[in-house]
This record gives structure tokens, C-alpha cells and sequence, in this order.
């Protein structure tokens, strides 16, 4: 197929409402002209110029199973001729479906009892905060409804997911956050601990904001708090020592429920199957997307767990139907596409891919950086990571952010045939390639960023 470059650029320019984008920048040619892209293959993307491209990204950390599978596009189109649409209302069902959900309880950390699906990690963020309502309203307490969420956490962009994130430029403008959503600290230990403090007492400081926030909130207004197992878009952050088990004391303290957003490290990324197990979480309620249908097909999942559960089922002779869902809730297409992407995940065990290869690109991420002087920290697990870079490494000084540090270093890994992800709160430089990844792979994506790098600076 030959696409009309010029014709594709300017119906976009015309029609397009670009997430993430200044927009004056966009229209008046500022940004250049919009990158077409048209294949993939691999770890691999190739625009309209026939420009070939390492997705040091994963798309938006969710192709794990890299482009072009042709596993998942049969499956998806068996299932387009087969059934395209059935709702799920009602006791309706496809075996997709079925399948899906009962594998998905199965693999899932903790002790999950049902799956309800959307199209989106947003989406599935908005459901977590209504079902913490309904279980807390069910159970005689109405007042128990602030959810806490974490600075820098990444929960999505809609109306409640929103201001879950915690991120202010998220809301600027657009009258977020929400008063229901309550903000704690970042587990930050780079930037968030006092001079001197380990990683273990940083944590324990956090657990003890937290309680003291509870306790300032009331424990009867705080229903649930939420978080990513690993911090990601907030400048991808792995937890500092000891902070999961600490943090989830405090909440059983409270009977407040953990939400884990696992949209980004569920099915494998931290190298194990869930970033839940990978820390010894044992949560609530689980959010999973992304990697879900490795980006084939829009579809998210609310995963339930017991204790919640059935305080809906026992409730529901007092409130009638479960009054919530979506046209395509546990859409067949998607359900087929989740089957077909976790069978290759578990037969080509790619969260073991990305503990051996992971372990082998931190090792090289931190051998070819962590020393240079405009490096503050390196950091990551599995096959996630950051380079954080400052002015002055030894009094962490950051740099002026008119220079654009990291969204120069990325444009010119792009130059060089790369993308990674210029992320916001510093000059970040973000990582994380598809979970298909080889160590050759590792080895292109490491000497293209040092050549940027060197490029900049
Ligand atoms: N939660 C996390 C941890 C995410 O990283 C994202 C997206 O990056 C979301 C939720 C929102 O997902 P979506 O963009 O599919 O709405």
C-alpha cells in the first residue's frame, strides 16, 4: 500500500485533536510535519518514509509482544468473522470471554474473584473508585470514599482517573482534581529523601505520612488507596526498599483497599507476571490494560478480588442489578485478542525474557551511565528503566528546564533510529522496549543512547 504522505499529513493537520501536544506548536509547523507510521515488525516501527525506527517504548509501554504477530491478527480477525459484537449484559457471554476472565482470575496475584472489562487504564481507574464506593456504601459505611493516590503516579487522564494522577499539569485548566481524591508522597528516594536517609528509612517515613494522613482524613472517610507496583510515568521508579510492606501495613490497619495499577507492569514487564508479585503485594483490586492485549486491540480490566466481591453479591437483594457498564465491556474482539497475546506471553515466557534480558539491560544501562557527572540516577527492573540527568550529579542540581535536556537527548536517539520517552519531573529518559526484546537488541538501544547522549552534551 503507498500512502499520499503529503495528503495524510495535511488531513491531520486539519482534523486531528493530538493528545499530548502543543497545539499552537503543531499548527504552525514548530514540531514538523506528523510522523506518519505505517508497519511494524519486531521491536520495530517504519514510517511512510520508509524511516526504521527501535521502539525503545513498547508504542506506550504496551506492544509487549512486539508488531506484526501474526498469531494475534488471525485470532482478531477469526474473531471479526466468527462474532464482531455481543454485549455481556445480563448474564450474556462469548467463550473468549469466558475463557479469559477465568484465566485472568487464575493468574492474577492475591485472591481476585471476577473481571470486569473496558476499553482503557482510564476507564478501569473510574470503575476501581466506583466499586470501592458501592463496597463501601453496601457495607453500611457511606462516609469511607477519599481515595489516596500518589504524587507522580500515573493513573489515567479522565475525570476521577485524573485526579487520581498525580501530576498537576494533568490538571491545570481542567478543573481537576476531584476533593474525593487525596494526595500522599512520591516513593521517591532520589529526590525524596532527607541527606543520609536509606532507602529502608525513607520508606518507613512514607508509611508514616501515610498513617498520619489517615489518621488526620479519619479512617472512616478513606476507602482505598492506589498505586503503581513501580512507579512509571512519574519517571519510572522502582519502590525503595521495604516500602510495599510497610505501606500495606498501614493500610490493613485502616480496612483501607489496595488498588494495584498494574497497567503497565501486569503480564510480565518487571519480570515477573504481575509487578504484585514482584514486590509481595497482596491487593484489593487490580488494574490491568496495556499489555493486556499488548496494544492489538483496546481492552482493560477491573480485576475483583474475594473480600470485595462478595459484599456485592451479598448487597444485591438490597440494590437490584450491578449498574455499571459499557457497550463494549468483555467485547469478543478484545477478549480474543487477550487470549491470543497471553498465550504467547506464557508459552514464550516473556516475563522470564524480561527478568534475564531486563537483568542484562539494567547492567548495561547502569555500566554505560551511572558514572557520567549529568547523571544523578539510573534506574529500573525487568525491562523498565530511567536515566535521570542533572547539571551537577554531587549536589543534585537539576537542569534549567528551558534546556530541554532530556527531549534533545531523545530527539536525537530518534535521529539515530530510537525512540525512548523524554518523561516529565526532570530531565528524565524513559525505557521500555517490548518484552520480545534480545540482548543484541539491548546492546543497539544502549550505544544509539550513548551516541545521543554524547550528541547533547
Ligand atoms: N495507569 C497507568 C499505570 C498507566 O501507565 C496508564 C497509561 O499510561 C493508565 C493507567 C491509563 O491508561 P490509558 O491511557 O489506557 O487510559
Amino acid at each position: 500500500m503507498t500512502i499520499d504522505v503529503k495528503e495524510v499529513s495535511e488531513k491531520d493537520k486539519r482534523s486531528v485533536l493530538h493528545p499530548f501536544t502543543h497545539l499552537k506548536d503543531f499548527a504552525t509547523g514548530k514540531l514538523g510535519e506528523p510522523t506518519i507510521v505505517e508497519t511494524g515488525k519486531g521491536i520495530r516501527i517504519q514510517d511512510a518514509h520508509g524511516n526504521e525506527l527501535i521502539d525503545g517504548f513498547a508504542g506506550m509501554y504496551c506492544v509487549n509482544v512486539g508488531y506484526g504477530r501474526t498469531e494475534v491478527a488471525e485470532a482478531i480477525s477469526r474473531q471479526a468473522y466468527r462474532l464482531a459484537y455481543y454485549h455481556c449484559y445480563a448474564a450474556h457471554t462469548t467463550d473468549e470471554l469466558a475463557n479469559l476472565s477465568d484465566r485472568l482470575v487464575k493468574m492474577a496475584p492475591g485472591k481476585m474473584s471476577k473481571v470486569f472489562y473496558g476499553m482503557s487504564g482510564s476507564d478501569a481507574n473510574e470503575t476501581q473508585a466506583k466499586l470501592v464506593w458501592y463496597y463501601n456504601n453496601l457495607r453500611g459505611k457511606p462516609n469511607k470514599k477519599k481515595i489516596i493516590s500518589r504524587e507522580r503516579g500515573y493513573h489515567g487522564c479522565s475525570v476521577v482517573s485524573g485526579s487520581m494522577t498525580g501530576m498537576r499539569f494533568y490538571h491545570d485548566y481542567m478543573d481537576l482534581p476531584l476533593p474525593q481524591i487525596v494526595r500522599t508522597g512520591a516513593p521517591h528516594h532520589y529526590w525524596g529523601a532527607t541527606p543520609g536517609e536509606t532507602e529502608g528509612e525513607f520508606s518507613a517515613r512514607r508509611a508514616v505520612e501515610l498513617d498520619q494522613l489517615i489518621e488526620r482524613i479519619g479512617p472512616n472517610n478513606v476507602g482505598a488507596f492506589i498505586a503503581e507496583p513501580v512507579l512509571g510515568t512519574g519517571g519510572i521508579t522502582p519502590p525503595p526498599e521495604g516500602y510495599w510492606k510497610a505501606i500495606q501495613a498501614v493500610l490493613d490497619k485502616h480496612d483501607v483497599l489496595l488498588i494495584a495499577d498494574e497497567v503497565i507492569t501486569g503480564f510480565g514487564r518487571t519480570g515477573s507476571m504481575f509487578g504484585s508479585q514482584h514486590y509481595g503485594i497482596e491487593p484489593d483490586l487490580i488494574t490491568v490494560a496495556k499489555g493486556l492485549t499488548s496494544g492489538y486491540f483496546p481492552l482493560s480490566a477491573a480485576i475483583v478480588g474475594e473480600k470485595v466481591y462478595k459484599v456485592f453479591e451479598d448487597g444485591a437483594d438490597k440494590v437490584g442489578a450491578f449498574s455499571h457498564g459499557y457497550t463494549y465491556s468483555g467485547h469478543p474482539i478484545g477478549a480474543a485478542t487477550a487470549n491470543a497475546v497471553l498465550d504467547i506471553v506464557e508459552k514464550d515466557n516473556l516475563a522470564g525474557n524480561a527478568r534475564e534480558v531486563g537483568a542484562y539491560f539494567q547492567a548495561q544501562l547502569k555500566k554505560t551511565f551511572a558514572q557520567l557527572p549529568i547523571v544523578g540516577e539510573v534506574r529500573g527492573v525487568g525491562l523498565m528503566g530511567a536515566i535521570e540527568f542533572v547539571s551537577d550529579r554531587d549536589s543534585k542540581t537539576r537542569f534549567d528546564p528551558s534546556l530541554k535536556v532530556g527531549a534533545r537527548i531523545s530527539k536525537a536517539a530518534r535521529d539515530r533510529g530510537l525512540i525512548v520517552r523524554p518523561m516529565p519531573h526532570g530531565e528524565i529518559l524513559g525505557f521500555a522496549p517490548p518484552l520480545v526484546t534480545t540482548k543484541a537488541e539491548i546492546d543497539d538501544i544502549i550505544s544509539i543512547t550513548e551516541k545521543a547522549v554524547g550528541s547533547v552534551m
